[in-house]
């Protein structure tokens, strides 16, 4: 076994449509264990620091000005594998190409919208989410 944490957040677009639920429900019931879980007003500082592997690429600022633009839900998830096994359940980056089943591919509105309002985050390795976590927990 190699019990991981992963940083999981719901971005605005998610929390707005009233999926936070749904997200929630597909995690547990894959069998990782919720261990922390709050509503945030994110401040551009927090989310400078959290996208700093970001800084200089074109959907830099954008990314920002739409996690800024409502309030998140961060949650720390528990369990075997979880970092590579929730980005699997989250699905690719473009909710347009994201499979079907995973978030993105089954809840990512498709009529136009930008890659950055793709519902969730999730950390990439064991070193991002030791990093991420402690930037929000
Ligand atoms: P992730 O790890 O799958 O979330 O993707 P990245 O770490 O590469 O990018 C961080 C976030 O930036 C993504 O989740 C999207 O919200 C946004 N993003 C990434 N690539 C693009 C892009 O090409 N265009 C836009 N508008 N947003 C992007
Ligand atoms: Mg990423």
């Amino acid at each position: 076994m190699s019990i991981e944490r992963t940083l999981v957040l719901i971005k605005p677009d998610g929390v707005a449509r009233n999926l936070s639920g749904a997200i929630l429900s597909r995690i547990e019931a894959k069998g990782y264990t919720l261990a922390e879980l709050k509503k945030v007003d994110a401040s551009r500082e927090l989310l400078e620091q959290h996208y700093e592997e970001h800084v200089g690429k074109p959907f830099y600022e954008p990314l920002v000005e739409f996690m800024l633009s409502g309030p998140v839900v961060a949650a720390i998830f528990e369990g075997h594998r979880v970092i590579e096994g929730f980005r699997s359940l989250a699905g690719t980056t473009d909710p347009t190409t994201a499979a079907p089943g995973t978030i993105r591919g089954d809840f990512g509105r498709d009529w136009g919208l930008a890659v950055q309002q793709n519902l969730v985050h999730g950390s990439d390795s064991v070193e991002s989410a030791e990093r991420e976590i402690k930037i929000w927990f």
